[in-house]
C-alpha cells in the first residue's frame, strides 16, 4: 500500500501546531500508521535532503530542520502521496492555495511548516530513514 512521510518542521513545532496539522490530515480520512518525535542530527538531515545538496538553500535548510525537535509521521492509503501534497499546498506559502496547510501556517519558503514525500518511491526511502519497519503499523 502507498505511504507518505510527513514531517512537522521547526516553525510549526515552535508554535505548537504538530497536533493541529496531524489532525487535519486525519480529518481528511487519511490513515496514520506511524508517529514519533525526534531531534534530527546533521547526518540524518543531510540524507533526507540529499536531493537538494547542490541547491543554494541546502545548508540553511539543513541548519533549520535540525534547529528543534520535530514530529515525523507516516500516512498510508491509495494515492496518499499526491493527496497530502495537495493538502499541504505549494512550497512557498505565499503561492499556496487557500485552505492548504502551508497557506494557513507557513511563514516563508523555508519555514513552510511541513515536509511531505513527492513520490511513492521517495516516500519509501524517506520512511526508512526515520522508522524501522516494526514502528509502522499498517
Ligand atoms: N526551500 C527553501 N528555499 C527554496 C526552496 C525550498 O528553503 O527556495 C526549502 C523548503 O523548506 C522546502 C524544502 O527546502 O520545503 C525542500 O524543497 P522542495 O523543493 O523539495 O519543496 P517541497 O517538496 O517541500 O514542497
Ligand atoms: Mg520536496
Amino acid at each position: 500500500m502507498e505511504r507518505s512521510l510527513v514531517l512537522i518542521k521547526p516553525d510549526a513545532m515552535e508554535r505548537g501546531l504538530a497536533g493541529v496539522i496531524i489532525g487535519r490530515l486525519q480529518g481528511e480520512g487519511l490513515k496514520l500508521v506511524a508517529l514519533k518525535m525526534l531531534h534530527m542530527d546533521r547526518a540524518l538531515a543531510e540524507r533526507h535532503y540529499a536531493i537538494h545538496k547542490d541547491k543554494p538553500f541546502y545548508k540553511d535548510l539543513v541548519d533549520y530542520i535540525i534547529s528543534t525537535p520535530i514530529v515525523a509521521a507516516v500516512f498510508e492509503g491509495r494515492g496518499v502521496v499526491e493527496r497530502i501534497r495537495e493538502l499541504m499546498g505549494a512550497t512557498d506559502p505565499t503561492r499556496a492555495a487557500a485552505g492548504t496547510i502551508r497557506k494557513d501556517f507557513g511563514l516563508d519558503v523555508q519555514r513552510n511548516s511541513t515536509h511531505a514525500s513527492d513520490s511513492p518511491e521517495n516516500a519509501e526511502k524517506e520512511i526508512s530513514l526515520f522508522f524501522k519497519e516494526n514502528e509502522v503499523f499498517d
